[in-house]
């Protein structure tokens, strides 16, 4: 964090010493009188809803959950037991908490050779950098309003950081056409599994849910078997090449034997083995 800090430090300085007395309405141009301290202002002739960032004024939205508690808890069991994490997780793990919050992301709508893409960055200290691919419904972006703020985590990563993200990707800054302050609404879990603590994110609007770091389902069983079943039809194939080149015509029958019987029996245990694994991973 020191250094997103260090690398605007300058602007938020120049700022301060100007103590916001010249901010305007992105929406109208009027001037704005916040007070000491104060980021969420609705404007006085426009009643558009506005943050205050250290460095510019930027529109203040917010996104309407659709999501209760319950349904979020859902759209997690949903999640845990689908394909991404390990076998069974809804029903190994144990929620130990649920939060509700609106959290602030920056959102900017970067034009480039005639498309539009919106990027998100996160606003605030999380563990879930996951919230940079959620994808915002436009149209569903409402004013924010005073009320929520008891429940809002307030944004403490400047604008001009999150634009250094952007650039960090190969974006220009002056291909930003649009920014904006979203407080997008989340339900926080933390589960436990196998004694270990994990943290889950379901944002209430769409019911997606966000993780970085989770019990996820083991790929070295599955490649164990594979190479095992590689590694005994290939011995196989080999007896029965040596045993049909072979002159005695004994030794032919036995080979062919040997390989019919063991591939059989092989396939059987490797069949076996591997519907023991699927249950248990
Ligand atoms: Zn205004």
């Amino acid at each position: 964090m020191d250094c997103i800090y260090g690398r605007t430090g300058y602007n938020i300085r120049v700022a301060t010493e100007q103590s916001f007395n010249n901010f305007h309405c992105t929406q109208c141009g009027g001037e704005l009188h916040p007070d000491e301290g104060m980021h969420f202002i609705t404007c006085p002739y426009c009643a558009s809803t506005v943050y205050l960032d250290k460095s510019r004024v930027v529109f203040h939205w917010s996104l309407a959950p659709t999501l209760n508690g319950q349904q979020a808890a859902a759209a997690l069991a949903r999640w845990m037991a689908g394909n991404d994490t390990v076998k069974d997780l809804d029903k190994k793990s144990r929620i130990l908490g649920q939060e509700f919050q609106y959290f602030p992301v920056w959102y900017f709508k970067v034009k480039t050779a005639g498309s539009e893409q919106i990027y998100l960055e996160p606003a605030a200290a999380t563990s879930i950098t996951e919230l940079r691919s959620l994808k915002l419904p436009a149209g569903d972006l409402r004013k924010y309003e005073d009320a929520l703020v008891g429940q809002s985590v307030e944004p403490s990563v400047p604008v001009d950081a999150a634009l250094g993200w952007l650039e960090q990707k190969q974006v220009k800054v002056q291909d930003v056409i649009e920014s904006a302050l979203v407080h997008i609404p989340i339900y926080t879990f933390k589960y436990s599994h196998r004694e270990k603590s994990y943290t889950a994110v379901v944002e209430a609007a769409t019911g997606r849910t966000l993780a970085n770091i989770y019990p996820a389902k083991a790929e070295a069983p599955y490649m164990a078997v594979g190479c095992a079943a590689a590694l005994i039809f290939m011995c196989l194939a080999v007896i029965l090449a040596i045993s049909v080149g072979s002159d005695s015509g004994s030794f032919s029958v036995i080979g062919g034997l040997v390989c019919v019987f063991g591939g059989l029996f092989s396939a059987a245990v490797l069949f076996g083995v591997a519907s023991w694994v699927a249950s248990r991973v």
